[in-house]
């Protein structure tokens, strides 16, 4: 019998990263010796400083439902926050702390989409922005970009994607799945398409703002002409390795940050109060705290492009930021390796994981059909043997 489930989950794709995850943890419970390079997860510990603060808010019965949009402790130091790494002055009004950057996320998308509004989402973009849109019955409208632009579209590319029917832009810098970061230049001339047609919103997703290897992250509230439209996206999880805690955050227009906490108010309340507390200590505490988690980082993506670069067929860029390579694997598209026909990324990624037990993301999840997404988020040495497993499997 078919379960008579509504059109809106039917309608609704599987998050890929989470499937991935939760097959090679599968698989692992089976007894197979998976390594998984499919999930956006720091592997370190979340800082002592931080765990001692959530510790101490449990002895002091920090136990009760908390404020909807947020402790207003919190709430003040992530304006802190924003002034000190970004340049943008909120007041606490403009803040609505989450669930996760996801919620807070699918919070904007339901508080400012109607069904029919386009959504820009220039590719590659991360697997949950599309089916959050879908979820709004929004249209989203892919600009394309490619290994040859760095995975980065142009001013022109942004414009040619513009109708009178577009409400918002989905916008990620550092860049998950690619990499890619954008400059303040680069920002600013997107920004001049935007000045044209001011009824459009910006979504800056700016999780990864602090792993970042060079290029300084730049905020799109920044532009003067944004700030009244601009929802700026942010969260605990990736830099200070607290994906757990799920403590995500928005700075945003009063109105819209006032919906938000409507909306939330109906669906899952106030966040965490324990995760809450250990997080005012976290925003508040120097970048320079977690630079160690990001030296790191920079080494292990340095020592998987070096060796990627040893494989025949895979294609790589310079990741500026976050912690993935989103290899174009192209090259394997109609090739038959070890029995098995390679037809596109989907294909690939699957024989990477039947045949040399390494576990990625397909590309064609992030709206780029030619790439699957790694994760360096793993050891140096779990890093060493996959990529000597995907070498072995393609040979
Ligand atoms: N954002 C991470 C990723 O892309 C976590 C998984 C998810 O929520 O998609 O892998």
């Amino acid at each position: 019998m078919s379960h008579p489930l509504s059109n809106r989950i039917k309608s609704l794709p599987t998050s890929q990263t989470l499937a991935m995850a939760a097959k090679a943890r599968e698989l692992k419970t089976q007894g197979k010796d998976i390594i998984s390079l499919s999930l956006g997860e720091p592997d370190f510990n979340t800082p002592d400083f931080i765990k001692d603060a959530a510790i101490e808010a449990i002895n002091q019965n920090y136990n009760s439902y908390t404020p909807v949009d947020g402790y207003v402790e919190l709430k003040e130091a992530i304006c802190t926050k924003f002034k000190r790494d970004n340049n943008v002055v909120y007041n606490p009004n403009q803040i609505v702390v989450s669930t996760g950057a996801k919620q807070s996320i699918a919070n904007v998308a339901q508080v400012l989409l109607n069904p029919g509004d386009e959504v820009i989402l220039p590719a590659p973009y991360w697997v949950s922005y599309s089916a959050i849109a879908t979820l709004c019955e929004a249209k989203f409208i892919e600009i394309p970009s490619s290994i040859d632009t760095d995975f980065k579209i142009t001013a022109d590319q942004l414009e040619a994607a513009i109708t009178p029917k577009t409400k918002m832009v989905f916008f990620n810098s550092p860049n998950n799945p690619s990499g890619s970061v954008y400059s303040e230049e680069e920002y600013r001339a997107l920004a001049k398409v935007l000045e044209k047609h001011p009824n459009i919103f910006i979504l800056s997703d700016e999780i990864y703002e602090h792993i970042n290897y060079g290029v300084t992250p730049f905020s799109f509230a920044a532009i003067e002409s944004m700030y009244d439209r601009t929802i700026t996206v942010n969260g605990l999880a990736k830099a200070f390795a607290m994906t757990g805690w799920r403590i995500g955050y928005i700075g945003a227009p009063e109105w819209i940050a006032k919906a938000c906490t409507k909306m939330q108010g109906q669906i899952t309340s106030g966040t965490n109060c324990i995760a809450q507390r250990a997080a005012i200590t976290a925003v508040l505490a120097s970048p320079k705290k977690i630079q160690y988690m990001v030296d790191e980082f920079k080494s292990r993506r340095d020592i998987v492009l070096d060796l990627l670069s040893t494989i025949d067929g895979f294609k790589i860029n310079i990741p500026e930021g976050a912690f993935y390579v989103f290899p174009d694997i192209s090259a394997f598209f109609g090739k038959t390796i070890q029995g098995v026909k390679i037809n596109n990324a989907n294909d690939f990624s699957m024989f990477l994981l039947e045949k040399a037990n390494v576990a990625t993301v397909t590309g064609e999840a992030f709206g780029a059909p030619d790439c699957i997404r790694m994760s360096y988020a793993a050891s140096e040495l779990q890093l060493r043997e996959a990529i000597k497993r995907i070498k072995e499997a393609l040979q």
